[in-house]
């Protein structure tokens, strides 16, 4: 059907074509598997036509055309939510991934970058000139998910959330404007877009700070995963300089090349570790960690600090049964349930990743941005990634009752490293007062919720 609406006086696939040329795909073409793949597996989802834009004003366009045509409307820029938002079943993609524009202003220390870029590609430009921004620790992680989310990555200590580097953001908005955004323009807006994801408009283009993080030391150091290891890395990571941050995955060790064999399948702290400073104060910021046991493999040197990023697998589509939440504390109790948890597990791998937060992070106020978990000590990932999909309920209920002894009922979550979890879990994401600010400045700017395939924010009437 070449339709998009039961009127087909308002749009088809050949107007779209005659409208965006080639960079229009629907279904039938040779192009539309591979471009309706997000990164997750298991999410098998036929957009009615994806179109790429290739500035802002066509981005209006498509934003106009959902408005007009009632079509579900999918933003995605790097593809890789967990709750496979990018892309609709049936609806329009606006896939923003040839927008890809960066201007680095290596005086003033900003980047104009548009929303289509990866983390990988704005941290190889900008390390060029030995700056940063930072973002998370996967460099084909979208810059648009990321930085709307909130950014926890390998500076977050020492420099922040990515939202932390935010100047200014140009969006459209559900009514097709181009509108610029920052603290002085469109405050309310600046505030929400600061962790409150897609709901509010498409950011076409981002201005970030940049900062000097020329040469870290960082890399992969490999202990074994005794309850002992595992809490004194997290005490040790929480004591050490803000220069340091570390995520701690907690794992099977993988039968990798420098994993002796007597290793494969013994549960590792397999830590990914960045000290943003000098090499000798990092040698020593380190050594409490490499301490803790005899390594099992110590890959950790001097580096560019684009290096933080290997390369991706091509075509990895894990599906896996996911919960994250925040936690305060990782004492031997909370250690010894980790370790309990992941032996029991029956998935292909079965993983905790733990990353100490603090610093600079906590040093904004709470409710500075729509990300408000700025006090919170430890941001804690279980996942249990599988193959068979008859096994999905399994490893849910062994993610979901894990998560449940992790987290005490206390628990609060990062809305990037959510799932397709429900309303209430959304909620969590934005305690205390936060929900109803961003329910009202969604109002103002979305009243029909247009943004809705998302985390999603119901629009709070005005005054209501
Ligand atoms: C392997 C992996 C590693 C990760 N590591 C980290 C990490 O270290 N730190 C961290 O903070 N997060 C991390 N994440 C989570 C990541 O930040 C979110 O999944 C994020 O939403 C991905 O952004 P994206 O642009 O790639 O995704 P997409 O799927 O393209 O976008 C996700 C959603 O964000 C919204 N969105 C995206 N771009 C725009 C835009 N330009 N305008 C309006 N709305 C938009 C839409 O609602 C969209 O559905 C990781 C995720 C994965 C899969």
């Amino acid at each position: 059907m070449d339709t998009l609406h039961h009127d087909p006086a308002v749009m088809s696939v050949s107007d779209l074509r005659a409208a965006f040329s080639d960079r229009v795909i629907a279904p039938g073409d040779a192009a539309y598997d591979k471009a309706r793949t997000v990164f997750y597996g298991g999410i098998d989802r036929h957009p009615a036509v994806i179109i790429r834009p290739a500035d802002a004003t066509e981005v209006a366009h498509v934003v106009s055309l959902a408005r007009e045509t009632g079509l579900e409307l999918a933003v995605r820029s790097g593809g890789h939510s967990l709750a496979g938002h990018s892309v609709s079943d049936g609806g329009i993609v606006l896939d923003l991934s040839i927008m890809r524009s960066l201007h680095i202003d290596a005086e003033r220390r900003t980047a104009w970058a548009e929303a289509g870029l990866t983390a990988g590609e704005y941290t190889n430009a900008a390390g060029a000139y030995g700056l940063a921004t930072g973002f998370g620790d996967t460099g084909s992680v979208g810059i648009g998910g990321i930085t709307l989310g909130g950014g926890v990555g390998y500076l977050v200590r020492k420099h922040g959330l990515t939202i932390d580097a935010l100047l200014a953001a140009e969006i459209v908005t559900a009514d097709g404007r181009l509108l610029r955004v920052d603290s002085e323009t469109h405050p309310d807006l600046f505030w929400a877009i600061r962790g409150g994801g897609g709901n509010f408009g498409v950011a076409t283009r981002f201005q970030f700070r940049l900062v000097e993080v020329d040469t870290i030391v960082g890399g992969m150091l490999l202990l074994p995963a005794t309850p002992e290891v595992i809490h004194s890395f997290i005490a040790e990571a929480e004591a050490a300089p803000d220069e340091l941050s570390t995520i701690a995955n907690i794992l099977p060790a993988p039968p990798m090349p420098f994993v002796p064999a007597e290793h494969h399948g013994r549960l590792v702290v397999m830590a990914m570790v960045a000290y943003a400073g000098g090499a000798e104060a990092g040698e020593r910021a380190i050594a409490p960690l490499r301490a803790l046991a005899t390594p099992i493999a110590d890959m950790i040197r001097p580096m560019r600090y684009p290096e933080v990023y290997s390369p991706d697998p091509e075509d990895y589509h894990p599906v896996g049964a996911v919960r994250s939440m925040f936690i305060d504390s990782v004492d031997r109790r909370a250690a010894e349930t980790i370790v309990d948890h992941l032996q029991a597990s029956t998935a292909s791998m079965a993983v905790v990743q733990l990353r100490v937060l603090g610093g600079a992070m906590a040093r904004v106020p709470s409710d500075a941005t729509a990300f408000a978990h700025r006090k919170r000590r430890v941001m804690a990932n279980v996942a249990a990634l599988y193959d068979r999909p008859e096994e999905a309920a399994v490893h849910e209920a062994w993610a979901a009752g894990f998560a449940a002894a992790l987290s005490k009922g206390n628990a609060g979550v990062y809305v990037n490293f959510l799932g397709d979890e429900g309303e209430a879990r959304v909620h969590e994401a934005y305690p205390g007062s936060t929900w109803d600010r961003l329910a009202v400045i969604k109002g103002r700017y979305d009243p029909t919720n247009l943004f809705r395939l998302n985390q999603n924010i119901s629009p709070a009437k005005e005054n209501a």
